[in-house]
């Protein structure tokens, strides 16, 4: 029989209750059993929502406390020395410290999951790396979905990818060396598993769609040798590109199944379709696992209809784990009728993946009401007049390359900037945000609750404004930011004032363990109504004789933290974004603002998996910038802000973004992102972070001026500017002020040093 199934559902809740469940836990206010209890029964609601859905298979061992990659690390028991654990079973209080640390051991690395904005616990391996079974954990939700009547497909990251995706601990080691002893864990994990009465396992291997080096590739052939021997039926699964190209490769695998997202890298149906045997089945990732928009069935409908040759054998489901979008468009009960129509989370998904599926089976006719409510929709969506906006189409349309670059280069603006601004050498300066005080976040949260006013709400974010206008002039600081206190989040900020944007209620994603983010979504042509910043900026600036820099989130931020349209390229959506803000840019400049920022760390984030497409992304994503930032004058200077990211391979990109000044994160790596600067020869102004804002930590001047001499060595002094490595907002206002005290002093005296005085 030809099967609908599901990769992975959301294991949050759809009013998240883990995230309660695990940080009561953690804050010692919930036992372990009533924490078990509340994951077995959000476990059990999520394979009834599925079953009710009509699934065939539903996922098994999707749930993680706190990330799957993690649950693979327990399940083969390589638990890292620091975590002194002695074997046997994998308590949770052991892997919630390998997620999160302790005293005594610093937590694992997480780092973003493909693409996406889901964080995993990366892996450590080293020469004393052991594995051995040691969690029951999969068994045991295995057994509990059987007794419930589940129709039971568990579902496993690959040997590969776990290995690919892990970090070496030990500069000798080389991790496919470990593959041969991984392997005998998962061997024994499918025995467990066959003995339990299941016939497919899904085995993610999303590597496959990454540029693997040919070693990782031949590990494919040595680990599904060894582990599609067994009376398990094995459906591979890819996601999140293109595997075609591994076409050989697969075939030769025994495995029952592969499963290929037909969303993100749809050309390779076709290919799939000519070449995958026929006697095997071939699962199509149809409906959207990373976005949230409805899907127009009829056109999915045409998709796979080439491919019903193929029988009991063609499987349908979400092109990967439905992890990535929130759980349940129901409860949007605040969202207006016609923006709801075009939405689907991951329970409307399912069912539009069954909705497919019988179409398939049974034939069109039933499923017509179906099919004509989601035509409806999409044409809504076509032309309905809240999406298309001719003024921001026709105002794209007229962009030349003239617009997107500023009027005359570096070096002239340089100068007429310093004649404006008369900065002293090595100028100091903070990234955006200072403390989000207690008063700040209750002044919002009773605005919000219709408690206070929106006048009292005002007055509360200036007195904000203005304690951190004064205590940036008594620290001496040069060029001032007003602390961004009316802000809750960068890019919810701005979405909220910008057309083309909605917000949802409950459209929870997981970021990390139990944070979640609810990403704005951009449904239209993005434009803005009015200025968003400038009143607040010009009432800073009316505080202080110190320039007062404007702090906006630029483009490419602004589309990589939300859900952004799929009826127009990404790169069309940034550049609506980069012309409101360009608006925004200007008319700070003619309310007196000289020095504006516009943050963009997310750049790196957005770059494609293969790096063959790097440079389509960062040509349109550069140009975005520059569109948003080129509008003022030579005189007026631009700044942008990146962290936590490596920028060694895209730095030609942040060169052409041609900002005046570029403050970054550097202090964690001790400069030695500088190095990479350096060989470069990065032609504009440089801040690097001289203090990492994510340690309580007060460094002493001493340690900023010993970075700063670091930076010195490598970059002219006349370019070098002084400030720390991020936004302030997590920090509290004692610590805050003492390392600031000592980056001033710290710039002061490599001012006296260096007998550098003026900038
Ligand atoms: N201006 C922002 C802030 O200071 C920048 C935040 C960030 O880099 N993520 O908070
Ligand atoms: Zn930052």
């Amino acid at each position: 029989m030809s099967k609908v199934h599901n990769l992975g559902f959301p294991r949050i809740g759809r009013e998240r209750q883990l995230k309660q469940a695990l940080e009561t836990y953690w804050r010692k206010d919930m036992t372990l059993a009533a924490l078990e209890e509340t994951a077995s029964g959000l476990r059990q609601q999520h394979w009834r929502w599925q079953q009710d859905a009509g699934l065939d298979l539903i996922p098994v061992g999707d749930f993680a406390f706190y990330d799957q990659v993690l649950n693979i690390s327990a399940l083969v028991g390589n638990i890292p020395a620091r975590f002194q654990w002695q074997g046997g079973e994998v308590d949770l209080d052991t892997y919630f410290a390998m997620a999160r640390g302790t005293h005594a051991a610093h937590a694992m690395e997480m780092t973003k999951w493909f693409d996406t904005n889901y964080h995993y616990i990366v892996p450590e391996f080293s020469e004393d790396t052991r594995f051995a079974l040691s969690s029951e954990r999969l068994f045991q939700e295995v057994t509990e979905a059987l007794a419930l009547g589940v129709a039971v497909k568990p579902v496993l990251l690959g040997p590969v990818s776990y290995l690919f995706l892990g970090k070496s601990k030990s500069a000798t080691l080389d991790r496919l060396s470990l593959l041969p002893a991984l392997l005998q864990v998962y061997q024994q994990v499918l025995g467990r598993l066959a003995e339990q009465g299941v016939t497919w396992v899904q085995i993610d291997e999303p590597v496959l769609t990454l540029d693997l080096p040919a070693a990782w590739l031949d590990a494919f052939d040595v680990a599904y040798q060894s582990l599609g021997q067994g009376s398990l039926k094995l459906l591979l699964a890819t996601y999140f590109g293109d595997v075609s190209a591994h076409l050989p490769l697969l075939g030769r695998l025994p495995v029952a199944g592969v499963h290929i997202d037909a969303v993100r890298a749809p050309s390779q149906l076709a290919a799939f379709d000519a070449a995958w045997p026929a006697d095997r089945v071939l699962s199509v990732g149809i409906v959207d696992g990373r976005n949230i928009w409805r899907s127009d069935l009829r056109q999915k409908l045409n998709q796979i209809k080439p491919l019903s040759h193929r029988g009991d054998q063609l499987w349908l489901a979400p092109s990967c784990s439905l992890l990535h979008v929130p759980v349940d468009l129901d409860v949007e009960d605040k969202l207006d009728a016609e923006l709801k129509s075009w939405l689907a989370f991951a329970r409307q998904k399912l069912d539009e993946v069954a909705t497919l599926g019988l179409a398939l089976k049974a034939g069109e006719d039933a499923v017509t009401d179906a099919l004509l409510a989601s035509s409806a929709a999409a044409a809504s969506r076509q032309c309905s007049p809240r999406i298309h906006n001719p003024a921001v189409s026709a105002r794209l349309a007229a962009v030349t390359e003239k617009d997107a670059t500023r009027s005359v280069p570096f070096a002239e603006r340089i100068a007429l900037q310093h004649a404006v601004l008369h900065l002293p050498a090595f100028p100091t300066t903070t990234i955006g945000s200072f403390p989000q005080t207690q008063d700040i976040r209750a002044a919002r949260a009773s605005f919000k609750r219709g408690e206070l006013t929106e006048a009292g709400y005002l007055a509360a974010m200036k007195t904000a404004i203005k304690v951190a206008v004064h205590k940036q002039e008594e620290l001496g600081l040069d060029v001032l930011v007003h602390g961004e206190a009316e802000r809750n989040d960068m890019v919810e900020y701005f979405g909220e004032q910008l057309a083309g944007y909605a917000f949802t209620r409950n459209g929870w994603v997981q970021s990390y363990g139990s944070r979640c983010v609810k990403p704005p979504v951009i449904y239209g042509d993005v434009s803005r109504p009015t200025p968003m910043t400038v009143s607040w900026t010009q009432f800073a600036q009316g505080l202080t004789k110190k320039p007062m820099k404007g702090m906006l989130t630029g483009p490419i931020t602004m589309l990589q933290w939300s859900f952004v349209r799929d009826d127009q390229p990404r790169s069309t959506t940034a550049d609506q974004i980069a012309l409101a803000l360009r608006d925004e840019v200007c008319d700070l400049e003619a309310a007196g603002i000289k020095v504006i920022q516009i943050d963009e760390p997310a750049i790196r984030e957005g770059l494609p998996l293969k790096q063959a497409d790097w440079k389509a992304y960062l040509d349109w994503a550069v140009r975005s910038f520059r569109l948003s930032a080129s509008g003022v004058r030579p005189e007026t200077q631009i700044h942008t802000h990146m962290c936590y990211s490596e920028f060694n391979d895209i730095l030609d990109s942040i060169a052409a973004m041609d900002a005046d000044v570029i403050t970054i994160e550097t202090s964690r790596s001790d400069m030695e992102l500088l190095e990479a600067f350096a060989d470069f020869k990065y032609p504009n102004d440089i801040g690097p972070g001289v203090y990492d804002i994510h340690s309580p930590r007060v460094p002493s001047t001493d340690d900023m001026v010993r970075l700063l001499q670091k930076a010195c060595a490598v970059i002219p002094k006349e370019r070098l500017w002084v400030n720390p490595d991020c936004g302030l907002k997590t920090r509290g206002w004692a610590e805050t002020e003492a390392a600031l005290k000592h980056m001033v002093a710290a710039a002061r005296q490599l001012r006296q040093a260096t007998g550098v005085n003026a900038a």
